[in-house]
């Protein structure tokens, strides 16, 4: 049970901590909120005012007690400071798990390892053009919390981590959309995918026979945990390779949704996001959208005027014939994968970084094909190297965006593209995927 007053201890003060600060003392608890780095003074002025204690630079005498701990989940389990509370018996949540118990909000809640943001934020377009009073929250935007402190929506689309789902306990989905599972984040589960399947499984927690379950029938591992359980929920199985069975499928080039007996269909070329990752991307969401009622033509519109969404897939420009596209939220080969399988032109590809245990063998055959050179850029790319040399006839290393757009650009001739698509990690070279992108980006623009 979670005690609904008493001493509210957030570990984390950045959006979900300060939003949660937020809702909890509008909700009477007393709130003390602790972060192990310097707190953003943005935050710290919020939290003042909002008349929660603080405490920074370490976890110290405010955060050894508390009645219910809310944790970011940036902080591993293993931490003494949350360790601490789990061996007392004290509940530790997420603030995914507290906010939802102040809103009666209809929940649409999407986790996966790739595609999680483009179904979130294309489902959320969808709601909103809809006319329905929806909020945007979890890994994006505002934080849920403070949202439901501050708004009344009566929707909300969650885009869910697994480390938030590791947090959830009552909460439930109306509607969960699982895009697809591929091995990623192992570190933080002791290098065993089956707990990464089961975190990502527990989007489906508390669900009865009233809720939604929207998942990749094509996905080995999804599909591998169904067979194994019996589940109350209503499924909705999407596939670009079989028909049977599904709520939505691919007919040549017609993307089709079935709900309910009612038949959707339009032209994959008519989508705003293009390539095969998100024709998955648009199944998802499209489903969510006819489960609740929302009319063809609405989500034939929001698949038609959607805006790509910035490091996934972005076109920058053109210059002098040779395309530049930033894929930098690309920090798996997974992901990677789906980018290469979209190229059209004969591609320079610019990969590396910090290489998470990444398995290359998967992009053999398309970098065989599709790729005429490669630039590294990161400070070890022996990895890289050592995978692709023989495959592609030049493989090229470099230390900045600057020399890897140059070098690029060298090697690119008219109708070629560059591809960021790094299937690593930033933090050797950037702050995060954020800044490596917009770095790519400025370098090719002062080309
Ligand atoms: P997430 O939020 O899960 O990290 P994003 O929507 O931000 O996912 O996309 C991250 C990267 O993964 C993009 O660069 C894109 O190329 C790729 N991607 C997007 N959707 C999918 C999908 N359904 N399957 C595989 N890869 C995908």
């Amino acid at each position: 049970m979670i005690p609904s007053s008493g001493r509210l201890l957030i570990l984390g003060a950045g959006e979900s901590g300060t939003g949660t600060a937020v809702l909890g003392k509008k909700q009477g608890y007393s709130v003390v909120v602790s972060d192990a780095g310097k707190i953003a003074e943005r935050y710290r002025d919020e939290l003042m005012q909002c008349g929660a204690m603080i405490e920074e630079g370490g976890h110290g005498p405010l955060s050894k007690e508390a009645d219910l701990v809310v944790k970011s989940p940036g902080i591993p389990d293993s931490m003494p400071v949350v360790r601490n509370f789990f061996d007392r018996g004290i509940p530790v949540i997420s603030e995914i798990e507290f906010a939802s118990r102040f809103t009666d909000a209809k929940m649409i809640c999407i986790t996966g390892t790739n595609g999680k943001t483009t179904t979130t934020l294309l489902t959320h377009h969808l709601l909103k053009k809809a006319g329905l009073h929806v909020g945007l929250g979890g890994n994006v935007g505002r934080s849920f919390a403070r949202q439901v402190a501050e708004s009344d929506f009566d929707h909300y689309v969650l885009e869910l981590s697994s480390f938030q789902l590791d947090g959830c306990f009552e909460f439930k989905a109306d509607i969960a959309i699982l895009t697809n599972i591929t091995p990623d984040h192992l570190d933080r589960y002791d290098y065993q995918l089956e707990r990464y399947i089961d975190s990502k499984f527990r989007i489906q927690r508390n669900q009865g026979a009233g809720d939604h379950f929207i998942f990749c029938a094509d996905d080995q591992l999804t599909t591998g945990r169904m067979n194994h359980t019996a589940t109350p929920m209503q499924l909705h199985p999407f596939s670009i390779r079989t028909s049977e069975g599904m709520s939505a499928w691919l007919d040549h080039d017609q993307l089709t949704i079935q709900t309910d007996n009612q038949t959707f269909a339009m032209s994959i070329h008519e989508l705003a996001l293009q390539g095969k990752h998100n024709i998955y991307n648009s199944m998802a969401a499209g489903i969510a959208g006819r489960i609740l009622d929302i009319r063809k033509e609405v989500v034939r519109e929001s698949f038609t005027d959607f805006e790509n969404i910035e490091h996934r897939l972005e076109f920058v420009t053109s210059v002098h014939g040779i395309d530049f596209i930033n894929d930098s939220k690309a920090t798996n080969v997974n992901s990677t994968w789906y980018a290469l399988e979209s190229m059209e032109k004969p591609v320079i590809w610019i990969a590396g970084g910090v290489d998470k245990g990444n398995d290359y063998s998967m992009l053999f055959d398309l970098v065989g094909s599709r790729v005429k050179a490669i630039v590294c850029m990161g400070k070890d790319n022996k990895k890289i190297v050592k995978a692709f040399s023989g495959l592609v006839p030049e493989i090229i290393e470099t230390e900045t965006a600057e020399e890897a757009v140059q070098a690029a650009y060298r090697l690119g001739k008219k109708g070629d593209a560059v591809l960021l698509s790094p299937a690593c990690a930033s933090f050797d070279l950037f702050d995060n995927y954020e800044d490596r992108g917009r770095r790519f980006k400025a370098a090719v623009r002062s080309l």
